[in-house]
This record gives structure tokens, sequence and C-alpha cells, in this order.
């Protein structure tokens, strides 16, 4: 009997425990005196991680003069190992430390976004270079709280994708999950040109440096690319979208170069000729392509045969619903990209996607991918009667994969399964060249040259190839 007692005082003990255990939460307040250098303090509550490091790997050798503050006001001088910073033991889950961040020489070594770059007079960067995070990261749902608060020197302007906290000071609000996403902050001169509201979204924009267009051109022009994709994904359109542009001297086509970081609150950099004074889809693609990006399934690791095969494919046909191509047209650019990199000898896509980051072949990644899922588009149309298409289950898997990220196989079943088991997989592995020339003819797409195409009513699916675009 007593030891049933005393059992039962054990469990009420632990349960209140547990139940009292505080939530893993954390908090940053970054002081930036100029876009030189960032002083920087990490509150941590309730994490149960014995070290803290840089996310982006490189980016620890900017990291300066670790200290965690113990009881008493003490600092003590952290160990490092591999960009992470060991904590002390102090029988605590809770711990503050702070450190310097060098974001000139950062700038210097790195020159790109995804670490930190100077833009002309501002400073864009990643919070995963800048923010030292626990580790692991805490994964449990909810996800753990975070909060950003920065401390501007007169005259710098910052913007970040993140939830703004009301009151005056410049607090934000995160959680782990969008911290692991990524997200591209910017700090220094810079000016808003105003939020975009969207059926289902509400794109904030910003612009560096001075262009010959005008702040309306570049509004319209990123309005028209975000609705593309506004209206493919509808309900799934991520609520909150950052745009930053920067408008890059000496250039004059609209989208240069762009850069994407896709949690639930996805930002952007896109860079765009400062002297082109005309910003229009009919010329660009990679607006809608960046933007696209920003709905493609959560994924486990980079699967760029898919994210960029369906992104590319669909620049292309989301220009041709809205008519800024002319259907013509865009057959004509699918078939250029599709002849010069489906068509090759060589490694299969799945080998070459594989090897993407270290051959850097990305054109054929992207236009191969984008040529086989145009088939399985085109297959998965002709199976279901017109009824189904490549649209409903790249939205079905972005559904899907929020609920819980998805791995290759589970996009490969998924897309089996809209068409033939054994048929994607036979594609991915094919060494040379797929079927493409067959198919096309076969719903009415008659290449006459390496970049022109003629349309055919008479092909026995016309009216597959009328109903994509
Ligand atoms: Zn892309």
């Amino acid at each position: 009997m007593r030891l049933i007692v005393a059992t039962l005082l054990l469990c009420v003990l632990l349960s209140v425990r547990l139940a009292s255990a505080e939530p893993a939460s954390w908090r940053y307040v970054v002081k930036l005196d100029s876009l030189a250098r960032a002083s920087i303090q990490l509150s941590l509550r309730g994490v149960r991680s014995q070290r803290v490091c840089v996310d982006m790997s490189g980016a620890g050798r900017f990291v300066h003069r670790v200290e965690q503050l113990l009881a008493g006001g003490k600092a003590v001088a952290l160990p490092v190992h591999d960009e992470c910073w060991t904590l002390k033991d102090t029988g605590s889950l809770s711990a503050t430390l702070r450190y310097e961040y060098d974001l000139a020489s950062a700038a210097d070594a790195f020159g790109n976004a995804d670490y930190v770059q100077r833009l002309g007079s501002a400073v864009t960067f990643s919070d995963e270079a800048v923010l030292l995070r626990p580790d692991p990261l805490p994964k449990e749902t909810p996800s753990p709280t975070i909060e950003v608060e920065f401390a501007l020197a007169s005259g710098l302007h910052l913007t970040a994708p993140w939830l703004r906290l009301p009151g005056p000071a410049l607090r934000f609000r995160l959680d782990a999950a969008q911290y692991d996403g990524g997200s591209y902050i910017t700090v220094g001169n810079f000016r808003s040109l105003g939020s975009i509201a969207l059926p289902h979204a509400s794109v904030e924009l910003f612009l560096i440096g001075q262009a010959k267009a005008s702040d309306q051109a570049l509004r319209t022009w990123i309005e028209q690319a975000a609705r593309l994709s506004d209206d493919f994904y509808g309900e799934l359109m991520p609520a909150s979208v950052h745009i930053v542009l920067f408008a890059m001297s000496g250039h004059s086509r609209p989208g240069v170069f762009g850069t994407v970081m896709r949690p639930m609150r996805p930002s952007l950099v896109i860079f765009f000729g400062a002297d082109a004074a005309q910003l229009s889809l009919h010329d660009d693609w990679l607006a809608p392509h960046e933007i696209f990006h920003i709905g493609n399934p959560l994924l486990k690791y980079k699967i760029p045969w898919l994210a960029e095969g369906a992104t590319t494919y669909y620049q292309d046909v989301l220009r041709g619903r809205s008519r800024a191509l002319s259907v013509e047209e865009t057959w004509s650019d699918l078939w250029d990209g599709f002849y010069r990199h489906c068509q090759t000898d060589g490694p299969s896509l799945r080998t070459e996607s594989e090897q993407l980051r270290r051959t850097h072949r990305y054109s054929r990644v992207y236009w191969g991918g984008a040529c086989m899922l145009a088939l399985v588009d085109i297959e998965i149309r002709i199976r279901s009667k017109g009824k189904r298409s490549l649209d409903d289950v790249l939205r079905e898997l972005r559904k899907k994969s929020l609920v819980q990220p998805l791995d290759e196989d589970d996009v490969i079943s998924a897309l089996e399964h809209a068409t033939t088991k054994g048929l994607l997989t036979r594609y991915l592995d094919m060494p040379g060249k797929l079927p493409v020339r067959e198919v096309l003819r076969s719903i009415g797409v008659e290449p006459i040259s390496p970049d022109r195409v003629q349309l055919r009513d008479d092909a026995p699916f016309a009216s597959i190839r009328r109903a994509m675009f």
C-alpha cells in the first residue's frame, strides 16, 4: 500500500514537473551601429541544447567574442568547435549569450545574400548565417517561438519577412520552422514600394537603388508575376510574401537573377536591370519563376529535378495561360529548352540532379526536369481524359508536405499514381533522350526549328494541348 502511495506521489510530482517545463523559446537583440558590424544578444529559455551553432556552414569565422553571461554579471568566453559554441553547464535550461558579427568581412567574403551581400547602400543577409541557433534546432510542435529585436543607428532602415510586433521597437516574431527555412533581412538604405494585395496573398515590396522604370512599373511587373502563382496555388499560396528588388546598373534586362527562401513566410531578392524601362512578363521569365518557387512542396532535402523542373515548366505555362506569351510563343520557348536539354546523350536526369551541386549543369537539370514533367502533365491529361493535370498533383503534394515534408519516393509515387507505375522512374533513370518529339507531335506541337514550333489541330490529342493554355 505504502509503495502504491509512493509511486502515485512520484507520478504526480513528475507530471507537475513536466507540465511546468517551460516551452523552448529564444530571443535575439541585434544592435547595428553601422552596416559593418552587429552586436547580438541571444537569450535561450527552456532550451535543452548544450551548444549554439551557425547554421550556414562557413559563416562561423565571422562570429567573434562569443560569451555566456552568468549569474552575477560575469561573462565567460565559450569554446568553439566546428562553428558551434558549447554552453557552460549551469544546470538550467536558460542561458544568455552575446557575440559580435563582422558583416563587412562576411559581405566581402561571400557577396551572396544566402550569407551576407552588400547591395548598393544596403546589406542583405540570411538569418541562418548571422543568428546563432541552439543545436540541434528544436523541432517540436508547435514550433518554438523566436523573437528578434533590432536596435539601429539613426539613418538605417530594416525589413524582414517576419511578423512585426506592435510598439515603437523594431520587434518581430517567427518560429523555429521559419528559421529552418531561412529569411532574407535587408538593412540600410532602401525604399518601400508598398504592398500588393492579391486574392490569397499580400506582397510587401521594397527597392534598393535607382531604376529607370517608375515605381508603378516595378509594382505592376511584380504584381503580374505574383498573380500567376496566386491563381495557380489558390488557398495554398503563402499569405505573406516579402520581395526586395535590387536595381543592377549596367543591365537592361528586366529579371537578371533571383533567389528565394521558402518557409511559410517566404522572402525573395530579385535583381533587375536598372536600365530596363519596360518590365513585361513577355520578356521576363525570372520573376514568375522565383515567385512560383514559394509554393513548391516542402521537401526533406533538395530534389532539383522536381523543384527546378516544375518551376521552369510553369514559368512558361503560366505566362501562356495569362497570354503574356502567345500559345505559339509559349510552346516555342518550351521546345527551345527541351531541344537543348532533354535531347542530350549522357547521364540520366536523376544522376544529373544528384550531382548538380558539383557539376553546376543547371540548364540540363532545370530544362530536363521541365521536359520530363511536361511529358508527365500530358500523360496525366490523356489518361484522365482531361479531368486532371500536373497542376492537381503539384497542389496535392504541396498540401501533403505542409503536414510532413516529403522525400523523393513520396514525390515519385504521387506522380506515378497519376500516370503509370514505373513511367517516371524510367524517365528519371533513362540515359539519353526522352521521347519528347513523339509526345509533342501527338498533341499537335510540331517542331520546325530548334526554337520554333507550329501548332496543328489535326493531331490525335490536339484537344489536350488546347486545354493546357
Ligand atoms: Zn529556380
